[in-house]
Order: C-alpha cells, then sequence, then structure tokens
C-alpha cells in the first residue's frame, strides 16, 4: 500500500508523515531527503548545479534505504547514514535548484517506485500523488499559510542547533514555493484525488489521527 502525501515546505509532513507511518508500521520515504542527497553531494563535487545531466548522473549513483528509528527517520545513501547536513537552508535553495531538471526528475522516478513498491510506504514529496505513484491508495495534500511554516521552520532548525532568522525563512519559503510550483515538469499541485488538509492551527495529534482513519487497512 502506498500514502501519497505531498505539499509545500513546511506544512508539517516530515512529522506528520513519520508518526503516520509508525502507527501503519510502513516505511517512510523522505524523498525531499533524496532531492536533498543529490544537492549535497553535486555541492562537495563542486558540480554545476544548473547542468541537468550532470546533477542526474550523480543521482543515478546513489542509492537509498530509510529505518524509521525512534522518532527519527534515519536516511541512508549508499548504506552510509545522512546527517542534518543536508537540512541547511544552502541544500534546501540547492534542492529546488536540482530537483527542477527534467533528467533528474527522470533519474530519481524509478529509484522511487522501486523503493515504494517493496514494502507498505508512506512516500512524501512534491510529486508523489501526481507523478511518482498516481495510484496510490490514499493521497493527502498538506498546506498551512507561509507564515505558519516559517515559524515552524525556525524551531524545528533551531532544536537541531541551527540558528535562522524567521524573516529569512519565510523568505526561502516564498521563494521555494514559488520555484517548485511555477516549474515546467512535476509542479508542486494537488491531485485531483487528493484529499487537502490544512494544517494551519490544529496540533499534530488531530491531523495523524484523521490520516490514519482515511488510510484503507483493516
Ligand atoms: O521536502 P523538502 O523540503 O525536504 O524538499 C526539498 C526540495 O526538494 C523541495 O523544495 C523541492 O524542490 C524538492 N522536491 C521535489 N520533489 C519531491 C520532493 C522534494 O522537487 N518529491
Amino acid at each position: 500500500m502506498i500514502i501519497a502525501l505531498d505539499g509545500p515546505a513546511g506544512a508539517g509532513k516530515s512529522t506528520i508523515a513519520l508518526q503516520v507511518a509508525a502507527s501503519l508500521g510502513f516505511q517512510l520515504i523522505d524523498t525531499g531527503a533524496i532531492y536533498r542527497t543529490v544537492a549535497l553531494k553535486c555541492k562537495e563535487g563542486s558540480f554545476d548545479l544548473h547542468d541537468g545531466q550532470t546533477c542526474a548522473d550523480i543521482a543515478r549513483d546513489l542509492d537509498f534505504s530509510f529505518e524509521i528509528q525512534g522518532d527519527i527517520n534515519q536516511v541512508f545513501c549508499n548504506g552510509e547514514p545522512v546527517g542534518d547536513e543536508i537540512r541547511t537552508s544552502e541544500i534546501s535553495l540547492a534542492a529546488s535548484t536540482v530537483s527542477a531538471h527534467q533528467e533528474v526528475r527522470a533519474a530519481l522516478l524509478e529509484l522511487q517506485r522501486t523503493l515504494g513498491s517493496a514494502k507498505d510506504s508512506v512516500l512524501e514529496g512534491r510529486d508523489i500523488g501526481t507523478v511518482v505513484f498516481p495510484g496510490a491508495e490514499l493521497k493527502i495534500f498538506l498546506t498551512a499559510s507561509a507564515e505558519e511554516r516559517a515559524e515552524r521552520r525556525v524551531k524545528q532548525l533551531a532544536e537541531k542547533g541551527i540558528d535562522e532568522s524567521y524573516d529569512k525563512v519565510l523568505q526561502e519559503i516564498k521563494e521555494r514555493d514559488h520555484k517548485d510550483m511555477t516549474r515546467d515538469i512535476a509542479p508542486l499541485v494537488a491531485a485531483p484525488d487528493a484529499v487537502t488538509v490544512d494544517t494551519t492551527g490544529r496540533s499534530i495529534e488531530d491531523i495523524v489521527a484523521q490520516i490514519v482513519n482515511l488510510a484503507p487497512v483493516q
């Protein structure tokens, strides 16, 4: 079974996806972490982020797996754990650039499908319900106001010891939303059959319960 959880940055996807996956005993495929890791590898190798073919070549060499460990979803790339270095603002923007290339998306499409087909999965991302798994049993599109998303992101980063100002994060969120929603390939948009859930002002527990209730499991 596939549960697709899409939505913009900071809508609460990661936290909600983790709790939904843990409560159903599903694996959680964090597709944003995949794009972020590709961006990190490109940066580390000083490759041009605007060169789609080169970024796609890097992407094709990477293999991913995920494991829920307590309250984190550990990402492994080529067998090695990936840390919080993929969560900085610099890598957020780089991931957005890298993910806009058709070649990169094509390279990662099969990878995501293979990962998701192996086990019952929750996939969180931007185009899971529209492109990666259009036949997903449940599709959720999570939204929240840009201001609330920025507040949450600042708090989340602070918990990881990363200090960013609210104004900077808000501006980056708006920039990324714009990039993600207006790109030609796989733009961020709710699938026609997705259930849209606005998380503004709602508790995580409440939203997780709503999604778990919608999951067609016995
Ligand atoms: O979800 P997260 O913020 O970690 O994603 C980082 C970036 O990766 C997004 O801003 C988006 O550009 C890209 N992404 C994507 N498609 C996905 C997941 C993430 O284009 N399925």
